[in-house]
């Protein structure tokens, strides 16, 4: 079988290193945000070329955090409108209706499954404070677009970095690409840990304070409780295993990126749609998604032929049992996408050969 993801075999590569780093922490006899962390975080802002970095607990508390950051800052309020893409996973949704502020679901761009700048335009009210642009499946956003958007209505600008470790907008980072920026570090993300794991991003240091109080009970000093925290630290352990995988990350993306090539020049069927690149982007291929009109029978071919397909995602966070509210709502084009994608096989251990399997079997599929 030709695995979706093997990450069993991604972590053995690292067996050593990850044994060497596991024991050091072990021995050290510090467990919470001690020397790995720091290091980390230190490592990764340099990575991400931004100015600060926090560690936390998973991916979507560095979102939880960035927008209640942002309310003890002042800058925003309960009730107050976030911008977010219809088709992205829920956790950035979730992110949002958790600090009692109203998500605003804009319709993505057909093409490259990102926010559509046109779009957001029109949903603009005088209660729009912030835009939650989603990398979706490793490529970023039209953050010049955006940008321009944010300016003129004085509108926050927030990534969801999750999917997009490494990625670049016309030369930039993801990461640094807005007011703060979200990643997580869950083992199946493109730089993951052998457990949860997430970082905020930041180049503004009254922010970067906020969240690194608010991550460790609202406090900077033990004892003293400046904000009402929550406990959402990163772990030794997590920082001491991220440290090693960070050092490969980039020969892994660059396998990806190999892996993706092989794909858009192979796949030729007509009824696949392959993904496209836009402008200015280099994206790192956390997942490669094609549409199809009769998704379940190419699922099911690939399937028999032996090869592990996913859907990412099946259902629309507006389709949720988690948002009854929005049961009315009618988004034709997130609706179409979340009924036609299909996740490849996609990672940095996935042969040639493999790939060339699953390229002439795409190729040989018909209706
Ligand atoms: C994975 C993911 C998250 C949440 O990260 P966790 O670490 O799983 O909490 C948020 N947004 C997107 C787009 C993701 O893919």
């Amino acid at each position: 079988m030709i695995k979706f993801l093997d990450l069993q075999h991604i972590n053995s590569q690292y067996r050593d290193e990850l044994l060497a780093a596991t024991t050091r922490v072990i021995d050290s006899g510090w467990y919470i945000l001690g020397q790995e962390v720091s290091a980390f975080e230190k490592a990764f802002a340099s990575y991400c070329e931004v100015g600060h970095c926090l560690g936390v607990a998973n991916g979507l508390d560095a979102l939880i955090l960035i927008f209640r950051a942002y309310k003890e800052l002042g800058l925003l309020k309960e009730g107050d409108e976030v911008l977010v893409p219809a088709n992205t996973y829920i956790a950035s949704i979730l992110s949002i209706t958790e600090n009692r502020l109203k998500p605003i679901l804009v319709e993505p761009d057909l093409a490259t499954y990102n926010i559509n700048p046109e779009l957001i335009e029109q949903a603009i009210t005088p209660k729009t404070r912030a835009i939650l642009a989603v990398h979706l499946y490793g490529q970023c956003a039209d953050m010049p677009a955006l940008k321009k958007i944010a300016q003129a209505h004085n509108l926050l600008l927030i990534e969801d970095a999750a999917q997009a470790h490494g990625a670049t907008n016309f030369g930039i980072k993801a990461g640094n690409l807005a007011d703060a920026a979200g990643f997580s570090f869950y083992p199946g993300k493109n730089l993951g840990a052998l457990g949860d794991g997430g970082a905020v991003t930041t180049n503004n240091p009254a922010l970067a304070g906020v969240i690194n109080a608010l991550r460790n009970y609202g406090s900077e000093e033990k004892y003293v409780n400046r904000y009402r925290g929550l406990n959402s630290r990163l772990d030794e352990l997590q920082a001491a295993i991220l440290n090693v995988k960070l050092k490969h990350l980039d020969m892994e993306t660059q396998r990806r990126r190999e892996v993706a090539q092989l794909y858009l020049n192979g796949i030729t069927n007509p009824l696949v749609t392959l993904p496209t690149i836009s402008p200015g982007n280099e994206p790192v291929w956390h997942l490669f998604v094609i549409r199809t009109p009769d998704r379940t029978a190419l699922q099911n071919y690939l399937t028999e032929k032996g090869i592990q397909t996913v859907i990412h995602y099946p259902i629309p966070p507006h389709q949720q049992g988690a948002y009854k509210d929005w049961q009315a709502m009618r988004l034709p084009i997130t609706e179409k996408i979340h009924q036609e994608v299909l996740s490849l096989p996609m990672s940095p251990v996935l042969n040639n050969e493999d790939v060339n399997t699953v390229i002439s079997i795409i190729n040989t599929y018909e209706l």
